[in-house]
């Protein structure tokens, strides 16, 4: 049976290469992207030149339409979603929570927390044996911040990758025994563009000598962690938490 990912934001950073890596590994990948349909078509030649199979698929992780259509889209192109990889997440400016107002927070929490949870229901649904399904794996890519609270940065942000990790643990715990397992990486500092969208794109240079390895990580280092956690050499692994930090 092919193996089927999805990876919510799969066009760039972290999700990219897990996509890049999940194809290489022999899994049909559904490349959601929100908005960089470019970035997107990228993925998907890239991986097609390789001998892959993906398919670029637009949605919004935050509007519960998008979900259901991006589900049915990839399993028209695919097959059955075997494997989903929550990762499509933002964050906004560096400030205080004292200069935080309602409408970011619902913006971040929006993408971060209800599309992770969106996505894992629409997933169980269509993976849970009580449902007729034939079992899967979700990974969520929460975050260090969840730990670390990002002070000065951005508490919003850190506390949705809370809300993740609750979630892991939580579903993994509900679907153990209909074949689901449900994990999560959280990573530390990585080479991508999110850092921009905070207003620091060289956040990583930074902050690099802090780190316990006094480095940050690329996005092919987290790819590898969530295969991993994807595949059967993690059979008896649920609701973990993998920290991919370089220590910190
Ligand atoms: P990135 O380079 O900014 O890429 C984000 C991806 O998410 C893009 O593909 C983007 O697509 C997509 N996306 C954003 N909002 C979306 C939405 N509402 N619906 C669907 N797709 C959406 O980010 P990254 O650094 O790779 O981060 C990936 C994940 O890792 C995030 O959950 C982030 O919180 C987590 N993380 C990152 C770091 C780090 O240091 N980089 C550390 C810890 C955790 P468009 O371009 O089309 O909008």
């Amino acid at each position: 049976m092919t193996r089927v990912v999805l990876i919510t934001g799969g066009s760039r950073g972290i999700g990219a290469a897990t996509a890049r890596l999940a194809a290489f590994q022999g899994y049909a990948v559904g490349v959601n992207y929100r908005q960089d349909a470019e970035a997107a078509g990228e993925v998907v030649r890239d991986i097609e030149r390789a001998g892959g199979r993906a398919l670029a698929v637009q949605g919004d992780v935050g509007r519960e339409e998008d979900v259901e259509r991006l589900f049915e889209e990839v399993e028209a192109g695919l097959g059955r979603v075997t494997a989903l990889v929550n990762n499509a997440g933002v964050l906004e400016r560096q400030t205080r929570v004292d200069g935080m107002d309602a409408a970011r927070l619902s913006r971040v929490l929006t993408t971060n927390v209800i599309g992770s949870f969106l996505c894992a229901g629409a997933a169980v649904r269509r993976m849970s044996t009580r449902r007729g399904g034939a079992g899967g794996v979700i990974v969520n890519v929460s975050s260090r911040a969840a730990v670390l609270g990002s002070p000065g940065e951005y508490v919003d942000y850190a506390a949705s990758k809370g809300a993740v990790d609750t979630l892991t643990v939580g579903l993994a715990r509900e679907v153990a025994a209909e074949g689901i397992r449900v994990c999560a990486v959280r990573p530390g500092i990585i080479e991508t563009e999110i850092h921009a969208l905070g207003g620091e794109p060289d956040r990583v240079t930074r902050l690099a000598s802090g780190i316990p390895m006094e480095r940050g990580g690329s996005p092919e280092e987290v790819a590898r962690a969530i295969l991993w956690l994807l595949s059967d050499e993690a059979s008896y692994v649920t609701g973990a938490l993998l920290d991919v930090g370089g220590g910190r």
